[in-house]
């Protein structure tokens, strides 16, 4: 059995809109995970920067900004054995275009920028990202 992790995810802007958050969830808890925290939020873009800070140079970074701020989204806390690469697994790759059918990407993405789903790349980054959404507001 692998160890039990945290990991933090979100439900961006444009899944939020089109109404699947539901849907979504209950992704994870079919899955098995267990949510630990949850909280609908609207960030601005000096949250948005703390938050990518590993891409606030890109090119690409400011329609991002742009998008992430660009209505409510929900945060998530999700726990269970290997959770960060079990979600991360879930999601699909970063392109909706290219992420496999069954993933969450895959059924509900059709772009490289709004793609309905945020998770922690590594158990380092789900501790930063929880910390910075969840122990330090
Ligand atoms: P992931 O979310 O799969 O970990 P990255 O960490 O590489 O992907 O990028 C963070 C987010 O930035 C992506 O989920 C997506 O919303 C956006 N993004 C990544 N690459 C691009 C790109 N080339 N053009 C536009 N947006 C991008
Ligand atoms: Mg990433």
């Amino acid at each position: 059995m692998s160890e039990v992790q945290r990991t933090f995810v979100l439900i961006k802007p444009d899944a939020v809109r089109r109404g699947l958050v539901g849907a979504i969830l209950a992704r994870y808890e079919n899955k098995g995970l267990a949510i630990e925290a949850l909280q609908l939020r609207t960030i601005d873009g000096e949250f948005a920067d703390r938050h990518y800070a590993e891409h606030v140079d890109a090119s690409w970074y400011p329609p991002l900004r742009g998008y992430i701020t660009s209505g409510p989204l929900v945060a998530l806390v999700l726990s269970g054995p290997g959770a960060v690469e079990a979600v991360r697994t879930m999601h699909g790759a970063t392109d909706g275009i290219t992420a496999a059918p069954g993933s969450v990407r895959g059924d509900y993405a059709l772009s490289n920028r709004e793609n309905a789903v945020h998770a922690s790349d590594s158990v380092a980054s789900a501790e930063r990202e929880i910390g910075l959404w969840f122990d330090a507001s």
